[in-house]
């Protein structure tokens, strides 16, 4: 028969954070109809959320350096270099795809023509980007000149002012990028439009550093065994931590989504833009339920949806917290133990996934791109298409894995096809709504890209054995 409480027990943790979303709705409802609260009684309402946030953060440098070193140490250099190489044509072809389809879309649908640019509230100017500093701060980012600066506080200040801490966006601090105020700062690197932080980690820099560290000392035989088992004990160390965080999931969610709710406060906006919203959305859709998953059924063969089930609490948090770095852990502990992909292949494949394959960034970038220019009047001849498939492909990739990073990049987008840059705040206002969304399809990509390359390294992997290290399962 059907053990319904087998299936209560092992699923226990998805099912209350499903629950903690409409409960969440609902407090936030209420509260805001009948609650009358002060400004400060409403930071308190978030309170709760916001640890979960921290917590979640807080494991990010133990995960990503102990997953990635171990992660390239247990295979040998020419097979990582070849599983690699998989990792980045499926990156790029991924997120190439879902450019085209943006760009697809949003040419068939034309949101921007039927809403006029004069209807929508700016904010602002803004300071323009060129692409090549942008691109040349990328790679700057992946070489930073100090490993212990690039793990603590470099840019805090100023990404905090960005996106606080509850993952709320806040217009008003976000504008505060668009205008170069601070004399003393360069504002373009220090908020490294093209930025890799999460709250003030380089984690692009520490992960190319892990890279290479990793594959180094896994071919130091004995000499390098101390370090390797060091790692390996720290990454399971870690897992059990994130488990405990896990827990705490369904109540963090359920304060998040309450506080969201009540910091809106223009819903009208979402009528005008409406189209646009459902022009990204139905990208997003497409992307998630067909080309992905036909992509994972052609090379695995196996059932797609039964994959994406397995990464449900990793799909839902990202929809909830809007950051795929934060969501890493929760898709680890997905990846891993659900869909039993195997460790070598997630351990460098996640984080850097998390880092720089953002399909659903990509998507996003294209489409609001040419929707501006719609409002705009603006032309855009096949050249300019093409400008922006590349550079959208670009910002994605710069795109950090924080709440509204991808709004941020999407300034270079714009300049490169000489549309004004401050048109970004014609989009701010439903940013978060449409951040949620994208974010759930980044962290789906990173999933099904290491379920696929996994298959597609099959011959490799199976020469040597998996690391053992299985974690103990506490919260399911
Ligand atoms: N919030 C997204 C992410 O973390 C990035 C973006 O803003 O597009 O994946």
């Amino acid at each position: 028969g059907w053990d319904v409480r087998g299936v209560l027990r092992k699923n226990w943790l998805l099912i209350a954070t499903v629950v903690s979303v409409p409960l969440g709705v609902g407090l936030g409802v209420v509260l805001r109809d009948h609650g009358s609260l002060s400004q400060l009684e409403k930071s308190y309402l978030g309170f709760p959320g916001e640890l979960l946030m921290r917590m979640l953060k807080l494991i990010i440098l133990p995960l990503i350096a102990s997953s990635i070193i171990t992660g390239m140490a247990s295979l040998e250099s020419e097979v990582s270099g070849r599983i690699g190489l998989r990792a980045v044509v499926y990156y790029f072809t991924t997120t190439a795809i879902a450019v085209v389809l943006g760009i697809v879309l949003v040419i068939a649908i034309k949101p921007g023509g039927s809403v006029n640019a004069g209807d929508i509230d700016r904010f602002g100017t803004s300071q323009n980007v060129s692409m090549v500093d942008a691109m040349l701060d990328l790679v700057r980012n992946m070489f930073p000149e100090n490993l212990v600066q690039a793990c603590f506080q470099q840019y805090k200040t100023k990404r905090e002012e960005i996106v606080p801490t509850s993952g709320v966006m806040n217009t008003t601090s976000f504008l505060s990028l668009f205008h170069t105020s601070s004399p003393q700062v360069d504002t373009q690197r220090d908020y490294a439009i093209v930025g890799s932080y999460l709250d003030g980690i380089n984690i692009l820099g520490l992960i190319v550093f892990c890279l290479v560290f990793g594959s180094v000392i896994g071919k130091m035989g004995e000499r390098g065994r101390l370090l390797v088992d060091f790692f390996d004990a720290l990454n399971e160390a870690t897992m059990r931590v994130v488990q405990i965080i896990m827990c705490y999931m369904p109540i963090g969610i359920l304060f998040l989504i309450a506080a969201k709710i009540i910091a809106v406060d223009d819903w009208s906006i979402f009528s005008k833009l409406g189209l646009y919203m459902a022009t990204v959305l139905s990208g997003l859709a497409i992307h998630a339920l067909l080309v992905l998953p036909l992509l994972y059924l052609v090379v695995v063969r196996k059932n797609p949806y039964v994959f994406a089930w397995g990464i449900a609490q990793a799909l839902l948090t990202a929809l909830m917290i809007s950051s795929s770095s934060a969501t890493l852990p929760v898709t680890f502990q997905c990846v891993e133990e659900n869909n039993g992909v195997d460790k070598r292949i997630t351990r460098f494949m996640l984080p850097v996934g998390a880092t720089i394959n953002m399909d659903g960034t990509a998507l996003y970038e294209a489409v609001a791109a040419i929707f501006i220019a719609q409002l705009n009047n603006y032309p855009l001849g096949i050249g300019q298409i093409i400008t922006i498939s590349i550079t959208a492909t670009a910002a994605s990739i710069g795109a950090a894995g924080v709440p509204n990073a991808g709004l941020v990049t999407m300034v270079i987008v714009l300049t490169a096809v000489g549309l004004p840059a401050n048109d970004v705040t014609l989009i701010i206002a439903v940013d978060w709504l449409l951040d949620r969304f994208r974010t759930v399809i980044n962290v789906l990509g990173d999933a099904y890209g290491a379920g696929i390359v996994e298959k597609l390294s099959e011959a490799e992997l199976g020469r040597t054995s998996s690391p053992s290290a299985a974690y103990p399962e506490h919260c399911h």
